[in-house]
């Protein structure tokens, strides 16, 4: 559905920018990985944005539902 497919893509826009914030900050640290990701979970699509930097002890993660989910 088209509402659907425009809230994913705000979604997916939204992680993208606080992925990036996180990235600049890490980007010259050794050990830094992270991602973007779509997982199910509670019969929702969820998209999942991840960042860890073994340098700074970083763990983040943040989650936003897709569809399907209130
Ligand atoms: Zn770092």
């Amino acid at each position: 559905m088209p509402t659907d497919r425009r809230r994913r893509a705000t979604a997916i826009a939204d992680l993208l920018q606080s992925f990036e914030a996180y990235l600049v900050e890490h980007r010259d640290c050794a050990g830094l990985a992270g991602g973007i990701l779509e997982v199910t979970a509670s019969g929702a699509r969820w998209g999942v944005a991840w960042l860890s930097c073994a340098e700074c002890g970083l763990r983040w993660e943040r989650r936003l539902a897709l569809n399907g989910a209130p």
